[in-house]
């Protein structure tokens, strides 16, 4: 197959190729070379050739260095200039690109092709010594790093000399002299560190170069960010068979002060206002805006810089939007007042941005109202529905300091002040900020772990701000009051000391460092937000139900735009101090009249609950789960709490202990419970139903439309359900006639098919069943045969090691549990053909589960009710 694809003047041979193929980076510039947008030419090495690196034993595919000769021979006839020229040489940057961007996690090496010969050529050339030394210095340090693994470090110390010796600090103040010293250092450091001479070869340094890069990719860092990514559930990462290698020829922005690099997005990724939102460097190469090296300026002063190079950059913007007609994060330089673009592609931004700009272009009329629905992922969301601060609150705060607004929300927390600290104290369930003057790509594990991330240096590009964003996650950056510490693990800030037992507050819409914690309050949903849930409810099919147990959070999933409850658990509502005793008596009790004495004391309890919540829910279905865990889960186990017990219900503590030893089980969640205890205990259902159908009746008095439905919960076998239908239809009647009710009740019977034997007998089973609800957590639990509380111990190395593609917990595993959940439709329909037929747990908030739903012909999802705008928009999409 072919390796290579050229881009330039000449041919562009990537257009339109996949982007599997060239990764994002080299696929882009194709693109943007193929609509005339001003892009150095260069090549691309498919991720083809990366799988194939490995696959070879980490070594290059046979002929690979012959088709990159040739398409440098091309490289050179359309510049006019010769790699490895002594006089004026052609130099190229060697940059990573997978398919899915990875920031920071790969290397690049820019100004390759030079050695001792062809700089003193460059300088002569470019009449401009300072330069090329500049140039050198930075491809022996990259080279240095990227290829040979040295430590910056050693570069750094070897600079921070020269510096000393000419008396400046900024890289920019070195002058030509200086600089050739550095060279020479430089060469030092690389001798020392490898043992051999730094390589004058170009051919030899570009073949070592892509190797490098193919090396990175299976780099500790890289891999890190990968299983996290795949952990979050972008499987689209998990897939990738490797990076592409980018080689292209060399502008530069270090060629004096009409020259300059920068980064930017065509709209702001943190509110998603259409304006450029960028950075740049005068008299600077590559990843100085993004290291922070100096402090870069706003795109927004540009213009006073250079201003036909803004107004430029301000037209490809547009150009760039109505070509991909997407928010593009780009990288461009200007050599010599000539502007080059360097890349380009689908900007990160948080959901808040991601609607804003969705619903933005619908009016500006570049893409549809389907457009927008589909392009903002669905789980971004969350970012809408993230608190903030309660203005009051906010206005009390003891404000410190102020940095960069880099990732909106609010975060309070304690100090961390190393990666592994956060991930430590995060595990032990600790709410941490990580502080660092700047985060690397070795900091992932821990930024995800810490609730907020602050900065003390770095821009709103920096590592810490792109990565914060988009794990839409809260990042102050670039705040220069606070002084780290990380020795002593404390910060200073304006003279005040925070040690790592302290609590500060992030506010990262405002960029404000908070001292203590300050009160966070929940979001507003109006707006741009509202709009796009219309459209998305507009072209969902599927319903969207919530699981809630309170009234409280009926009334909150029925805001975020719940139309029922898919699944209220009972037993929640038994944990409650005034309740539990009323169960302990219950457990505890020999006689079945014992039983009954207990529970008619929980019925007023029940009745209230579900009154409250069908209020709540009024004219929409209320799914009821009769009581479900086992009943040794009611019970305490420490002695001191059996003790009490005893005390409270006035028996002996031996006699607590006892029942709670007959109630042990060696598999409980295989044991005694669901409808397994209403066939033993037809007096707990009996309860539960007659609280039902009591709380109907007083609501129907009020006229409050009450919808519930029972659903019997764990039944794996038709008989399970007849008999305890009967049960339920014969305790209806029964507390409809003692009430005397006239009116009339429309209560469905329905059960949980959570059991395999459930989906295998479908048919049966719907024979006595109004809806089915698939309980996937418990369905995939027994499907895998993996303990729902055990996984811990294992998953993670499943994962690692793509046994499993994604926790099958979090992501309904679509090729094993779908299938029964495909039969368990197919098979209870094909008895009922207007079965109602919905899923509840876990699955029925994660988009990819809700995809599969909807291709399965459920009727609705049910999900926790902060996850109810995520399932619409999930939905729709589905539907789309
Ligand atoms: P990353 O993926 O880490 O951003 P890149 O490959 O994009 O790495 O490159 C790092 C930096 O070097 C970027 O600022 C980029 O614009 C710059 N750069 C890459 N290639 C060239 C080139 N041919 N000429 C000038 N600058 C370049
Ligand atoms: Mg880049
Ligand atoms: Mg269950």
């Amino acid at each position: 197959a072919k390796m290579v694809y050229y881009f330039g003047q000449t041919k562009t041979e990537g257009k339109g190729k996949a982007k599997a193929l060239l990764g994002g980076k080299g696929l882009n510039l194709a693109e943007m070379t193929s609509i005339g947008l001003p892009v150095p030419p260069g090549f691309t090495i498919t991720t083809e050739v990366c799988d194939g690196y490995y696959k070879n034993g980490e070594k290059l595919p046979a002929g690979l260095m012959d088709e990159i000769q040739k398409a440098v021979v091309t490289l050179e006839e359309e510049l006019d200039k010769k790699f490895g020229d002594d006089d004026n040489p052609l130099l190229v940057s060697v940059r990573s690109g997978a398919a899915v961007s990875m920031p920071g996690m790969m290397n690049t090496i820019l100004n390759l092709g030079l050695n001792d010969v062809s700089t003193e050529g460059l300088a002569k050339a470019t009449k401009n010594e300072r330069f090329a030394y500049d140039a050198y210095r930075r491809l022996i340090n990259m080279y240095g790093d990227v290829v040979k693994g040295l430590a910056h470090h050693d570069f750094e110390v070897a600079f921070d000399k020269v510096k000393k010796k000419y008396k400046v600090t900024e890289d920019t103040e070195v002058p030509a002299e200086g600089l050739k010293e550095l060279c020479e250092a430089y060469k030092a450091v690389y001798k020392k560190g490898t043992g051999e001479d730094f390589p004058q070869d170009p051919v030899f340094q570009l073949q070592l170069a892509v190797e490098a890069v193919f090396g990175s990719w299976n780099a500790d860092r890289a891999i890190s960010y990968r299983r996290i990514e795949s952990a979050k559930g972008n499987t689209e990462i998990g897939n990738l068979i490797g990076t592409a290698v980018n080689v292209q020829a060399m502008v530069y922005g270090n060629m004096g002060d009409d020259s300059g690099t920068g980064v930017g997005f065509t709209r702001d990724p943190n509110t998603g206002q259409n304006k450029f939102y960028g950075e740049f460097l005068i008299n600077a190469q590559g990843e100085d805006v993004v290291a922070g090296i100096r402090t870069p300026s706003p795109v927004s002063e540009m213009g006073k810089w250079d201003k036909a190079a803004h107004k430029e950059l301000m037209e490809i913007k547009k150009t760039l939007e109505t070509h991909y007609k997407e928010m593009q994060d780009i990288e461009f330089t200007i050599e010599k007042g000539k502007l080059f673009m360097l890349q380009t592609r689908t900007g990160k931004r948080n959901g808040i941005a991601a609607v804003k700009i969705a619903c933005d272009m619908v009016k500006e009329g570049l893409i549809t109202e389907k457009d927008a629905v589909l392009r903002v992922p669905a789980s971004d969301l969350t970012h809408c529905l993230l608190p903030s601060f309660k203005p009051t609150a906010r206005n009390a705060a003891d404000v410190l300091c102020r940095g960069l607004n880099a990732s909106p929300g609010a975060a309070v927390g304690k100090l961390a002040f190393t990666a592994h600290d956060a991930r430590e104290r995060f595990e032990l369930g600790e709410n941490v900020i990580l502080v660092r003057r700047e985060t690397s790509p070795e900091d992932v594990e821990g930024m995800s772990a810490a609730v907020g991330i602050l900065t003390s240096t770095g821009g709103a590009t920096s590592h810490a701000a792109v990565v914060a964003r988009g794990w839409g996650k809260c990042c102050v950056a670039g705040a220069s009051d606070v002084e780290i510490n990380e020795k002593a693990k404390t910060i200073v800030v304006n003279g005040r000391k925070f040690t790592a037992k302290d609590t500060i507050s992030l506010d990262g819409t405002t960029g404000e460092v908070m001292a203590g914690e300050v009160e966070t309050q929940e979001p507003k949903l109006s707006g741009d937000f509202a709009k796009l849930m219309v459209w998305a409810d507009k072209y969902r099919t599927m319903g969207i139900r919530t699981n809630a147990d309170s009234p409280a959070d009926a009334k909150r999933a029925r805001a975020f735009g719940a139309e029922g409850i898919g699944l209220c658990r009972t037993e929640h509502m038994f944990f409650e101090a005034d309740r539990i005793i009323h169960i302990r008596a219950m457990i505890l009790a020999d006689a079945e009249d014992d039983r009954r004495a207990a529970l008619k004391k929980l019925l007023p309890f029940q009745r209230k609950d579900f009154e409250g919540i069908f209020k709540a829910m009024a004219g929409c279905p209320v799914t009821v789960r009769l009581l479900d865990p086992p009943l040794h889960e009611f019970l305490p186990h420490e002695a001191a709490a059996q003790k009490e017990m005893a005390a409270e219900l006035g028996v002996k503590p031996a006699e607590i202990k006892k029942r709670s030893e007959a109630l042990h089980e060696s598999n409980p969640m295989l044991g005694h419970r669901g409808c397994r205890l209403s066939v033993t205990y037809p007096e707990i259902l009996e309860m539960q139903v007659q609280a039902i159908v009591e709380a109907s009746i007083n609501c129907a008095k009020k006229k409050i439309d009450a919808q519930p439905e029972i659903m019997i919960p764990l039944v794996g076998t038709a008989a399970e359900l007849r008999i305890l239908r009967e049960k339920v239809e014969e305790t209806i009647a029964k507390t409809v006639a003692a009430k005397k009710f006239e009116g009339k009740l429309n209560i469905l019977i329905g059960t949980m098919i959570e059991i395999p034997r459930a989906c295998l007998t479908a048919n049966e089973v719907a024979e006595y069943a109004d809806f089915f609800s698939f309980g996937t957590n418990d369905l995939t639990q027994m499907t895998f045969g993996y303990s729902r509380d055990d996984v811990g111990g294992f998953l993670p190395d499943y994962i690692e090691h793509k046994i499993v593609p994604v926790d099958p917990f979090q992501s309904l595993d679509q090729t094993g549990v779908g299938q029964l959940v495909d039969m368990g439709v197919a098979k209870g329909r094909s008895v009922k053909g207007k079965l109602k037929v919905g899923i509840c747990g876990e699955h029925g908030g994660d988009p990819a589960s809700i995809d599969f739903c909807n291709r399965a012909g459920l009727d609705y999802v049910s999900c926790s009710p902060f996850r109810v705008p995520i399932a619409r928009l999930a939905a729709a999409q589905a539907a789309l």
